[in-house]
């Protein structure tokens, strides 16, 4: 009797992308992705530089090399008005057309990331009007989260 096969729901894309990434990335750039994932909010390279003297860092010229090239590999955002660094919650899988947008809250300092299609195509549209070349778009957005409005009440 043909007992229906049901293959494995195999669901690792994200895991995979990830993985392909960080495969060449040397031991402190690990370190740095490392502190940032932890970390759940944004950093700056000076509180990531503590982070990781024990593990032998000393200058910041070294954070700031590694963050250049996770900064390059998609795994690591630049969050422009705090000057601080968010792991990519879900690096490799950036749309082109999508613009990135950040939710910062200001009270507790979680990051919330997510593409915008929406907004990635009306800025493109208005770049293409003026004939403004992007190199990148990121938005940001900040304000107080769920959680904190919640514990506020
Ligand atoms: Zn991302
Ligand atoms: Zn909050």
């Amino acid at each position: 009797m043909a007992a229906g096969t049901h293959s494995a729901h195999l669901h690792d894309h994200e895991g995979h992308s990830h993985e392909a990434a960080s495969a060449s990335l040397t031991k402190n750039q690990k370190l740095v992705l490392g502190v940032l994932e932890r970390a759940g909010a944004p950093l700056g390279a000076y509180p990531i530089l503590d982070e990781l003297r024990s593990e032998g860092l000393r200058a910041p010229l070294q954070v700031y090399r590694a963050l250049d090239k996770l900064l390059e590999a998609g795994l690591v955002h630049r969050l422009e008005s705090l000057n601080a660094f968010v792991a990519c919650v879900h690096p490799n899988c950036h749309a082109s057309a999508s613009a990135m947008v950040f939710a910062i809250c200001e009270r507790c300092g979680r990051t919330e990331e997510f593409p915008d299609e929406a907004v990635g195509t009306r800025l493109s549209a208005w770049a293409r009007d003026n004939r403004f070349t992007v190199a990148k778009t990121t938005v940001e957005i900040k304000g107080i989260c769920a959680a904190c409005a919640d514990a506020a009440d």
